[in-house]
């Protein structure tokens, strides 16, 4: 296509007996026609910037860390990072007891996500309502989705997955443990299940691990090589260093890398991150808190005879309760912006754990609007 006239653009087209020459003028043109017809008919994973006084919609830990200057003053602006991340990865193997060969690192664990179905490609089967960007990627890349619903209890409706395992035969398998939205851990005997009938590979994604009672799965990597684990920083206190990394066979880890573009993780965020992942104890008591807090909010609203709480095994919990968009615009009248789950868990909202002023303030609102 030439360009002519700044705006004004013609295509010659050659067909057997004749040359075309078709014109268009750029202010004119139809660009959704020109998107792939996949990601036409997709909706943008939604993450507005909402204004409020106390924000519990996005699953973030209110706890974040200082960052002193002698971390800043590593950076050199000038040069690309270190492409491999070798400092967090070697501080994540220490942590986790696991070789760096097995680690790879992410722009935030969505990044891996993107990856492991680039490199792995469809059907990918996810049990729902789950983490939307499994499914969001999938059909990004024109990959087959099979979403099997949860059972009443939001568990692993197994025979269902069994059933779907044995037909469509998932080349990837995403188990959200502990769930978001709905708080809960899968029963791992139905992740094991799945992790031991599947041909594919099986990712169990912990982003809400630390906060959970359950061990995970980390201790079965050496039993079965298509499982993956996946991990993230920003549940923690870093979700703005935008670093996840996942955890597999190094024949995994090896493939997958293969996509990965240059560069993934930014020099702030390596510098910073391995920092912070050094002081486990600091890292540590701010999970305690995000836990003891949960606990004590988890009693709180369960005085609230209105409302049905879903118990949580991570930094959130999910609630149903009459009137659930009167009830989130009346709370963020407030000042307290939750989420609401409406289209993915009709008639509930999700509050994200803050620290104990934040919850406060939210408890007192709550039993404002629906008491
Ligand atoms: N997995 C799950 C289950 C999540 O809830 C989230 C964030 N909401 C992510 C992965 C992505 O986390 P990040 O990209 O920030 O690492």
């Amino acid at each position: 296509m030439k360009q002519f006239n700044g705006i004004s653009y013609f295509m010659v087209i050659r067909t057997k007996s004749k040359i075309h020459i078709v014109w268009y003028n750029s202010a004119t043109m139809n660009i959704k026609m020109l998107v792939r017809p996949n990601i036409r008919s997709l909706s943008a994973y939604e993450a507005k910037e909402i204004p409020c006084r106390v924000k519990l919609d996005a699953n973030e830990s209110p706890y974040g860390f200082k960052i002193d200057d002698a971390v800043l003053k590593q950076i050199k602006t000038n040069r690309y990072p270190d492409p491999e991340g070798k400092k967090i990865k070697q501080i994540i193997s220490k942590n986790l007891g696991i070789k760096p060969a097995n680690i790879l690192l992410g722009n935030g664990s969505d990044e891996l996500i993107y990856y492991l179905i680039t490199t792995f490609g469809g059907p990918v089967l996810y049990p729902t309502p789950t983490f939307s960007m499994y499914g969001i990627i999938a059909k990004a890349l024109k990959e087959k989705c099979i979403a099997i619903k949860l059972d009443n209890e939001f568990d692993i409706d197994i025979e269902a997955v069994l059933k779907a395992i044995k037909k469509d035969k998932p080349r990837l398998i995403f188990l959200s443990s502990p769930n978001n939205p709905t708080g809960n851990c899968f029963s791992s005997e139905k992740i094991l299940k799945i992790i031991g009938m599947s041909k594919g590979i099986v990712i169990v994604d912990e982003a809400y691990q630390p906060f959970s009672s359950e061990r995970g799965f980390l201790p079965l990597l050496k039993d079965y090589r298509n499982l993956v684990i996946m991990r993230t920083l920003s549940k923690i206190g870093m979700a703005g260093l935008r670093t996840g990394f996942l955890i597999a066979d190094a024949e995994i880890t090896e493939e997958v890398n293969k996509v990965r573009l240059p560069f993934n993780v930014n020099s702030l965020s390596q510098a910073i991150a391995s920092k912070v992942l050094k002081d486990k104890g600091k890292l540590n008591s701010f999970i305690r808190s995000i836990v003891s807090e949960r606990e004590r909010l988890f009693e709180e609203m369960e005085k609230i005879k209105v409302i049905k709480l879903y118990p949580s095994e991570a930094n959130f919990i999910l609630f149903r309760t009459g009137n659930a968009d009167k009830v989130y615009q009346e709370l963020l009248r407030k000042g307290v912006l939750v989420r609401n789950m409406k289209g993915v868990v009709n008639g509930c909202l999700r509050v994200t754990v803050g620290t104990k002023k934040e919850n406060e303030v939210f408890l007192k609102a709550l039993k404002e609007v629906v008491l």
